[in-house]
C-alpha cells in the first residue's frame, strides 16, 4: 500500500533541509515525508511539515489543515498563513533545557562579571570587585511560557532570586510573578538581570522602548534570546552608552548574519551571540513532530494550535 506522503515546505539551506528529511521520515517511517516539489501534486495533503516555508507554496496544498512548524518562534507564519489554516509550533523539551542552560550561562558570566574581567585583562588590570550573594541578584524573566519556565527553574536552582512576567497572571514556586503593563513595571524597577523570552507579536514588538528600558534598574544588565524587534536597539545603545543599562548580551537581530558595519559590533558592553542560544535539536524535535502528525492521523484532532488573535 502507499504511504501517505506529507510534503515538508521549507525555505533553508540544502543540507539542513536534507537532514531534517531524514529525521523526519526516521520518526515517521509509515509515512512518506518529501520536499515540497512544486510540479508535485499534493491533493489530498491536510497536513505539511514547515520551516521557514513560502507560503505561495503552502498554497498550492488545497486541502491544507494545519502546519506543524519545526521552529519555536511562529510570528512570520502568523503573519503569512491564511487564518483557517493552525498552526502547530515546536513545543520541545529539550529546547527548553538548551534555552535554560543558555540563560544560566549568561546569567552567571554577568553575575560574576566575566565581561568586566575580560576588559580589564584586555587592558592589563588587575583587580578584584565584589562578589555578590546569588540570593541577593534578582534575575527577571520575560515570558513565562515554555522557555520561560524553564528558564526560571533554573535560575532558582542555582540559587538566584527570581521574577518573572507575563501577560495573564501566574504563580509559580520560587518565582515572583508578575503580569500586565504595571506589573512590567515593578519587575524593570527590581530586577538586575532581565531576561527576553517573549514570543514576537503585534503587542511585544518594540516593548523594551526607550521608556520602558529607563525604567530599568540603573546598571541592570539585559539578555535578549527572543527576538531581536522586541527591543528598540538605538535606544539600547544609548541607554548602554550612559552606563543606565550596565551589559546586554544580543543573540537576536533583525537582520542575521548582524552586518559588518552594523554599530552593535564596537559598543561597549554588548556581547553579541550569532543566534545560538537554543538550537532545534533534529532527533527530539522531529519525534515531538511526529507524535502530533501520528496523533492527527488516529484521532482526526489538530494538535493545540497557535492561537492567532493573540499572535503566540
Ligand atoms: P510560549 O510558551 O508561547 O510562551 C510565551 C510567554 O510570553 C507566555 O508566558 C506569555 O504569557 C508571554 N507573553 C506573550 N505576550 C505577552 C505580552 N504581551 N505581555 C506579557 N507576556 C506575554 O513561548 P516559548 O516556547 O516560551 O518561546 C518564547 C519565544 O522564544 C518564541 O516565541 C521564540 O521567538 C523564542 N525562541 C528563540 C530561540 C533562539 O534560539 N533565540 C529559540 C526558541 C525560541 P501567558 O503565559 O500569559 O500566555
Amino acid at each position: 500500500m502507499d504511504r501517505t506522503v506529507i510534503p515538508f515546505v521549507s525555505d533553508i539551506a540544502e543540507a539542513s533541509r536534507q537532514a531534517w528529511l531524514d529525521h523526519l521520515q526516521t520518526a515517521l517511517p509509515e509515512f512518506q515525508i518529501e520536499a515540497f516539489d512544486r510540479s508535485a501534486d499534493y491533493v489530498d495533503a491536510d497536513v505539511a511539515i514547515v520551516a521557514n516555508p513560502d507560503p505561495q507554496q503552502l498554497a498550492q496544498l488545497p486541502e491544507l489543515k494545519w502546519v506543524q512548524s519545526l521552529w519555536a518562534g511562529v510570528e512570520k507564519l502568523v503573519h503569512s498563513l491564511p487564518s483557517d489554516i493552525a498552526i502547530v509550533r515546536m513545543v520541545d523539551p529539550q529546547l527548553a533545557r538548551t534555552m535554560a542552560e543558555a540563560v544560566l550561562t549568561m546569567t552567571l558570566s554577568l553575575h560574576r562579571d566575566l565581561p568586566l574581567y575580560a576588559a580589564q585583562q584586555a587592558a592589563g588590570i588587575w583587580e578584584q570587585h565584589t562578589v555578590t550573594r546569588a540570593k541577593d541578584r534578582k534575575v527577571g524573566v520575560l515570558g513565562l511560557g515554555a522557555l520561560g519556565r524553564a528558564a526560571c527553574e533554573a535560575l532558582s536552582r542555582n540559587g538566584f532570586d527570581v521574577l518573572g512576567w507575563s501577560r495573564s497572571p501566574k504563580s509559580l514556586p520560587d518565582v515572583q510573578c508578575f503580569s500586565g503593563d504595571e506589573g512590567l513595571t515593578d519587575f524593570l524597577r527590581l530586577a538586575d538581570i532581565v531576561v527576553i523570552l517573549l514570543p514576537l507579536t503585534d503587542e511585544t514588538r518594540g516593548l523594551l522602548d526607550h521608556t520602558r528600558l529607563s525604567q530599568m534598574k540603573p546598571a541592570a544588565s539585559l539578555i535578549n534570546f527572543a527576538r531581536a524587534s522586541i527591543i528598540d536597539h538605538a535606544a539600547l545603545v544609548g541607554l548602554l552608552e550612559n552606563g543606565h543599562v550596565r551589559h546586554a548580551v544580543l543573540d537576536v537581530f533583525e537582520v542575521e548574519p548582524l552586518t559588518q558595519h552594523d554599530p552593535l559590533w564596537n559598543t561597549k558592553g554588548v556581547t553579541i551571540l550569532p543566534h545560538v542560544s537554543a538550537p532545534t535539536n533534529m532527533t527530539t524535535a522531529s519525534q515531538i513532530a511526529a507524535n502530533n502528525i501520528r496523533a492527527f492521523f488516529e484521532t482526526g484532532q489538530v494538535p493545540q494550535a497557535v492561537d492567532r488573535a493573540r499572535g503566540y
